[in-house]
């Protein structure tokens, strides 16, 4: 990696500040699932035992950004890392207020601030309404940069060293995310973030071939721009899901009530046309598990690569599956988004559990797997087979900005090596 990571810095005596991902689900103060908190743990526990103290910021949710919301509150993150360090984790119940917690911290110790989207400019998004003009959301939009970057160096002031471990937000330039980076010295990532980076970074990169990518979700339109970028990398391009049909009804196939986005299809064309130039396996479902409304006790059978009228199709068939299969042994890397049907209901959800065991082979064969977005993430875990998968994102958003070819902002404003 070409950016510097928390091992490139003596961090003896320094106080670092981190952001963190911490935007877990909490339910009336209650951590419902802590795979956040515990994936910073080693970058963490790392600046602590090289004698650093630590700043820790993080969002949650997405409170109005007009000050603080219990809902919203990082405190009960803060009392369950307390415990999980065995250590006392400080709270600075404002973020913005936090210079004299900071300064007052010894090597060893940890603060933890608030949320930091109870101030709106921390995101520094301004939403145009009906009544404003284009003058008026330019001069507002300019207005809260401005604080934004007064909050940004407010941060900064809180330590030594900016270390960014939170993947899920690097897609975003926000004051905590990248902003800081102006006003420190030392930008550098944390162990979650440069795995995220390696990971992704050479599978689209430097791609051992064959390499094969699977997308699938519920929108075309989400993934334009990941196809396009995928075509130019990929040996082969499998799709799967909602998003199939408007590819099938571009090759002029009927796709009945399917999804289907038919301002779309123009593109589906050209990527298709693309593919074939390049000479990029395209695969689209050949079978289908169609339903006649959308349901988990729907009415369902198996069609070919047509939907007829009045049914819609929820899952690939299982000569999709088994031809998806056989495309994916023998990779060496795959890259996979999105599930190929409505996996959440049970008779949609076997298309989405066999690309799951096909996947699952890679790592064991040498090659590399790695699973983005959080629906695919979803599906893994239901699967049990998430040890069997090479890496597996933080980051949904971030990932696919990731596959789309984007530099990610929270990356790009890291200290070079
Ligand atoms: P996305 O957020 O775009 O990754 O889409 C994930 C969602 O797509 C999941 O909730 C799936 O249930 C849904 N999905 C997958 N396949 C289909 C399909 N054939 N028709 C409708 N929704 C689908």
């Amino acid at each position: 990696m070409n950016k510097m990571t928390i091992r490139d810095v003596d961090l003896k005596g320094k106080r670092v500040v981190m952001r963190v991902d911490f935007n877990v689900p909490i339910k009336e103060g209650v951590i419902k699932d802590d795979t956040r908190i515990r994936g910073a743990l080693p970058t963490i526990q790392y600046v602590l035992e090289q004698g650093a103290s630590l700043v820790l910021m993080s969002h949650l949710g997405r409170p109005s950004g007009k000050g603080y919301e219990a809902d919203y509150s990082l405190k009960p993150v803060a009392e369950y890392l307390g415990k999980m360090l065995g250590k006392t984790v400080a709270f600075a119940p404002d973020c913005a207020q936090a210079g004299d917690a900071a300064a007052a911290l010894q090597p060893g110790e940890v603060l933890m601030l608030e949320n930091t989207r109870f101030y709106k400019e921390e995101q520094g998004k301004v939403k145009k309404t009906d009544d404003m003009t284009d003058e008026e959301s330019t001069a507002k939009k300019a207005a809260l940069k401005e604080k934004q970057t007064e909050l940004a160096r407010i941060f900064a002031s809180y330590g030594d060293v900016f270390c960014n471990d939170a993947f899920g937000s690097a897609h975003r330039a926000h004051a905590s995310t990248a902003v800081i980076c102006k006003f420190m010295d030392v930008n550098v990532a944390g162990f979650l973030l440069e795995k995220e980076i390696e990971y992704l970074g050479n599978a689209v990169e430097n791609p051992v071939r064959p390499f094969v990518a699977i997308l699938g979700g519920a929108k075309v339109s989400d993934k334009l721009a990941v196809v396009r970028n995928l075509l130019t990398k990929v040996d082969t391009l499998i799709i799967g899901g909602g998003m199939a049909y408007t590819f099938l009804k571009a090759q002029g196939h009927e796709v009945g009530g399917s999804l289907c986005e038919n301002d779309q299809l123009e593109y589906a064309a050209e990527m298709l046309k693309q593919a074939a130039e390049r000479g990029v396996k395209f695969l689209l479902p050949v079978d289908n598990i169609a339903a006649d409304k959308f349901d988990a006790e729907a009415n369902t059978r198996i069609v070919g690569a047509d939907i007829p009228a009045g049914w819609m199709g929820l899952d690939i068939g299982p000569e999709t599956a088994k031809l998806y299969a056989d495309a994916i042994n023998g990779a060496k890397t795959v890259v996979w988004n999105g599930p190929m049907g409505c996996f959440e209901m049970p008779k949609f959800a076997e298309g989405t559990m066999a690309v799951c065991r096909a996947v699952s082979g890679i790592k064991a064969a040498g090659g590399i797997s790695i699973i983005g977005g959080g629906d695919s993430v979803a599906a893994v875990n239901k699967s049990g087979l998430a040890a069997e998968m090479s890496h597996i994102s933080t980051g949904g958003g971030a990932s696919l900005e990731y596959l789309e070819g984007k530099e990610l902002p929270g990356v790009a404003a890291l200290s070079d090596r």
